[in-house]
C-alpha cells in the first residue's frame, strides 16, 4: 500500500503507461481514455482524481494488497477513496516527450484481462509517457546530474533521444549556425539581457560567422508581452534554450534574429538566470 498518490496508469488507447498529468492533458482536450492499474495481479480500472494534485484512483478499488492501494483505503470503510491529502506534494514527472499529447487510434471496446496483462507486462519495462512543455523539459534537464542525462529518454518530433543527446550546445556550431538543429534538438548557450526602451533584448555570447561577419543571435520581446522575470535578468548573463524556430539574418545583415510564438508552449525560447 502506498501513502503517496498513484500517478502512473496504463492507458488502453495509447498502449502505454502514462502520467496522471498527461491523462489530464488528454482529458482537457476532450479525450476520455480508459486507464488501468499497471500491477499485473490487480489491473483495476482507475480514473483521474483532481484536488490540489492530479492522480489516479480506483472507483471499484484495487485488489487487496495492490501496492497502488492507498494506506487510507486499505482498511477504510469507503472503498476506492484515495489517500488525498490536499497539500501533498507530488514530484513532477520527468517528461519523456517534448510536445502535446500524441494522437491515438480510438478503440471500440474495453480490453480483456488477457490483453491488459500483456499491456502491463510490455509497459513495465518502458518509461512512463509524460508529455512536457519546453519549460518542463528544461526544468527536468537542469535538475539532473549531467552524468545521468543519457539515462532519461526524451522524444522530440518522433525522434527518440535522451536528455543528453537531445540537447546541443551552441558551441558545437563551430561558428556555422546551420550545424545547429533547432527543429529536432534543444540548443543551449550563454546570453545576456539588455533593456531597450519598450523591450528587452537577449543576445547570445556565442557568435556565428555569416558572410564574413561575426553575428550574435538576438531575441527581442516587448515588455508588455514579457513575463516579469526578464526584468530581473537585465545586465546579467543567462542561459538560453532554443527549440523550433530557426534564426534568420536581419534585413540589415547585422544580427541573427529569432521569432517565436508566445502561445506555443512546446517551442520557442526559455531564458534562465545563472
Ligand atoms: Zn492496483
Amino acid at each position: 500500500m502506498r501513502d503517496d498518490l498513484m500517478i502512473e496508469a496504463i492507458a488502453w488507447e495509447l498502449d502505454a503507461k502514462v502520467s496522471a498529468r498527461s491523462a489530464h492533458a488528454y482529458k482537457s482536450v476532450g479525450h476520455k481514455l480508459a486507464y488501468f492499474c499497471p500491477v499485473e495481479e490487480c489491473l483495476a480500472s482507475v480514473s483521474l482524481g483532481e484536488k490540489s494534485n492530479i492522480y489516479f484512483l480506483a472507483p471499484d478499488r484495487h485488489v487487496p494488497g495492490c501496492p497502488n492501494d492507498s494506506k487510507r483505503t486499505g482498511q477504510a470503510s469507503v472503498p476506492g477513496r484515495p489517500a488525498a491529502r490536499p497539500m501533498q506534494v507530488v514530484e513532477e514527472p520527468i517528461p519523456s516527450h517534448l510536445g502535446p499529447p500524441a494522437g491515438f487510434k480510438k478503440k471500440l471496446r474495453l480490453p480483456s484481462r488477457e490483453e491488459l496483462l500483456q499491456l502491463a507486462r510490455a509497459t513495465s519495462v518502458t518509461p512512463v509517457s509524460h508529455f512536457g512543455t519546453l519549460r518542463e523539459v528544461i526544468k527536468a534537464w537542469k535538475k539532473m546530474r549531467s552524468s545521468d542525462r543519457a539515462k532519461f529518454p526524451l522524444t522530440i518530433s518522433g525522434h527518440q533521444m535522451n536528455y543528453e543527446s537531445a540537447f546541443q550546445f551552441i558551441g558545437e556550431a563551430d561558428r556555422n549556425i546551420e550545424r545547429l538543429n533547432f527543429q529536432e534538438r534543444i540548443i543551449f548557450g550563454q546570453a545576456y539581457v539588455e533593456e531597450w526602451g519598450h523591450c528587452f533584448a537577449v543576445f547570445s555570447l556565442y557568435k556565428f560567422t555569416v558572410e564574413g561577419r561575426k553575428l550574435s543571435l538576438r531575441y527581442t520581446v516587448n515588455k508588455k508581452d514579457n513575463p516579469e522575470d526578464l526584468r530581473s535578468l537585465v545586465g546579467r548573463n543567462v542561459t538560453i534554450f532554443l527549440h523550433g524556430p530557426v534564426p534568420y539574418l536581419s534585413p540589415k545583415g547585422d544580427v541573427l534574429m529569432l521569432k517565436t510564438d508566445p502561445n506555443d508552449k512546446y517551442a520557442g525560447i526559455i531564458i534562465v538566470g545563472q
